[in-house]
């Protein structure tokens, strides 16, 4: 059994989350995908843009039809950290059933996250690479990550789209048109309930 988990801010999901969650139930024949909103993300600024409710719902929208969206980590009270939703996951699956997928500007401080060695004896890790001009550092942090953690590593190569939440959300604040970079219902969500209109 294959369990995938992908965590994010989804602040608003986009066709480029869409598109690299769907690579992974693919790519690495996951039989069910775990789709994380971080309550209060640890690497990022307050979230002053979108309720956790906002973006649950959002990522509903955007990834509910082919993934279990779960508001596991948004319940929870303080941070979201990574390692913790492994251990919840580990008490139903066993380890050799989970792959975490993060993006390579993720990978690249992945041991700035908390209990970095839990990550990597708790799962194997996947990194998409996102079209950057990161692969040299991506594939030196990995090669120290191993040295450091052991653990399995899994690289997946992929033309990324060139799409942010960032740059939805000051496309929005210009009162730009998103809907080509977002699912449609997303899209929708966006203008009923007003959202990014200040950045
Ligand atoms: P922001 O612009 O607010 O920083 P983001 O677009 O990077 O947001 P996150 O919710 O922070 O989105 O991303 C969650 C995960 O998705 C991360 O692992 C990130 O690397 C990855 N990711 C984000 N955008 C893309 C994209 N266009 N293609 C592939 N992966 C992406």
């Amino acid at each position: 059994m294959k369990i995938g988990l992908y965590g994010g801010t989804f602040s608003p999901p986009h066709n480029g989350h869409v598109r690299f969650a769907k690579l992974f139930v693919e790519k690495a024949a996951l039989d069910k995908l775990y789709i994380m909103p971080a309550g209060i993300p640890p690497h990022k600024e307050a979230d002053s843009w979108g309720t956790p409710q906002a973006r649950l719902e959002m990522s509903r929208l955007a990834f509910g039809s082919f993934a279990v969206v779960s508001d596991y980590e948004i319940c929870q009270p303080g941070k979201s950290y990574t390692y913790k939703t492994l251990l919840q996951l580990r008490r139903i699956y066993p380890k050799d059933a989970l792959y975490v997928l993060v993006g390579e500007d993720m990978f690249l401080s992945l041991d700035t996250w908390k209990c970095p060695e839990i990550l990597f004896s708790a799962a194997t890790i996947v990194c998409m690479h996102r079209g950057t001009d990161m692969r040299e550092h991506v594939e030196a942090a990995g090669t120290a990550y191993k040295r450091r953690y052991g653990g399995n590593i899994i690289y997946l190569e992929e033309a990324p789209l060139a799409v942010s939440s960032t740059q939805i959300r000051q496309m929005c604040a210009a009162g730009q048109d998103i809907s080509a970079l977002v699912p449609a219902p997303v899209a929708a969500y966006i203008k009923q309930n007003g959202l990014y209109r200040y950045e």
